[in-house]
């Protein structure tokens, strides 16, 4: 095996598992138990997510997060209608054209707004649909929580956005990749920037947070959860040994593991962000409110700093920032390395 390299900055998916998730899957090793979710820790994984959104949603455990996002998103949408999302969506940018391929025709209305969040100005604006019934209906909002720019909705934000699409009858669903650093961050109840501000169905993170892999779908809308499971099982993401799926979320939600793990990747994200405060030449691309910075370094040092290894993406969003996304598992001591070899690039750029 190869020594363990430097935690970097690509992704919180580079992250490990989390040792309570470790742990709750090795005790869902020791049993033998049914197959496709008719098991205790499924049972006990759904009721966890019911107790963290206080109320009786219906949850369901899939492989990853494009499918959570489309899974959700075709259990609102006809083949001829549209889903309004930001440009620098997941769904938008990341996920090879899903949506249109699980849902057999549905297509995005990507909006440009700042900071990588949606208002209810441009959701009302985009809604609009010209050349009538030649035009694809528009029928659900997309957010993303906290957003792909590092930024985060406050409720009212949210309640916003969901007000309009209430009255243009528009569902309302949300990426929740990093659903649990907005928690964090924001410090409400994860009810209280969900369902009681207007959000119908919910993508929420198990991986980028300290599962292995996996997200749950959150229907807070139950109506819709209808067919769920054949949706699932149709696409390829009705998990067999779903304990295993499942198991994980026992071992985030349970003492609150989620919010340590979200937590600690937000601390060290403001230690980065106040440690790259003190470089000259440095700024930042927005505003830092979660767990990721986007830093725009000179062209010379961020090549330097990749040189000497350090792994960052510089293609998220616009102007071409450095992004630098902590997980549960970064350090300090990893952003006092990383800064260290950003000055000794400034100065010799
Ligand atoms: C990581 C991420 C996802 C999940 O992507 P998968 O690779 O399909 O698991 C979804 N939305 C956002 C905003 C993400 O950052």
């Amino acid at each position: 095996m190869t020594p363990a390299g430097p935690r970097h900055f690509a992704s919180d998916n580079n992250a490990g598992m989390c040792p309570e998730v470790l742990a709750a899957l090795a005790e869902a090793n020791a049993h033998h138990l049914p197959g496709y979710g008719d098991d205790p820790w499924t049972r006990r994984a759904e009721k966890l997510v019911r107790e963290t959104f206080e109320t009786d949603c219906d949850v369901f455990f899939v492989f990853n997060g494009t499918a959570a996002n489309c899974l959700s998103l075709w259990s609102l949408c006809e083949p001829f209608h549209r889903v309004i999302c930001h440009q620098f969506s997941h769904i938008q940018t990341d996920e090879c054209g899903a949506p249109g391929f699980f849902m057999h025709g549905v297509t995005l209305h990507p909006l440009d707004t700042p900071e990588g969040k949606l208002t209810p100005d441009a959701v009302r604006e985009g809604s609009r649909t010209p050349h009538g019934f030649h035009g694809s209906e528009p029928r659900a909002v997309s957010l993303t929580q906290t957003t792909e720019l590092g930024t985060v909705y406050t409720p009212d934000e949210v309640r916003a956005i969901a007000a309009v699409a209430r009255e243009l009858k528009l569902s309302v669903h949300m990426d929740g990749a990093r659903f649990a650093n907005a928690v964090a961050t924001l410090g409400a109840s994860p009810a209280d920037i969900t369902w009681r501000v207007g959000v119908d169905v919910l993508s929420l993170g198990g991986t980028k947070n300290g599962a292995a892999f996996g997200e749950a779908v959150v229907f807070f809308d139950r109506a819709r959860a209808d067919n769920f499971r054949r949706r699932c099982k149709q696409s390829g993401q009705l998990a067999s040994k779903m304990r295993f799926l499942s198991a994980q979320w026992v071992g985030l939600l349970e003492n609150g593991v989620w919010l340590r793990n979200a937590s600690a990747a937000n601390r060290v994200a403001a230690y980065l962000e106040g440690r790259l405060a003190e470089l000259p030449g440095v700024n930042v691309a927005f505003p830092r409110q979660a767990n990721a910075v986007f830093a725009l370094l000179p062209a010379a040092a961020a090549e330097a700093v990749a040189a000497r290894g350090w792994r960052f993406y510089n293609d998220v969003g616009p102007g071409g920032a450095a992004r630098l996304m902590c997980s549960w598992d970064s350090t300090e001591a990893d952003v006092d390395a990383f800064v260290g070899d950003l000055a000794a690039a400034l100065d010799h750029a």
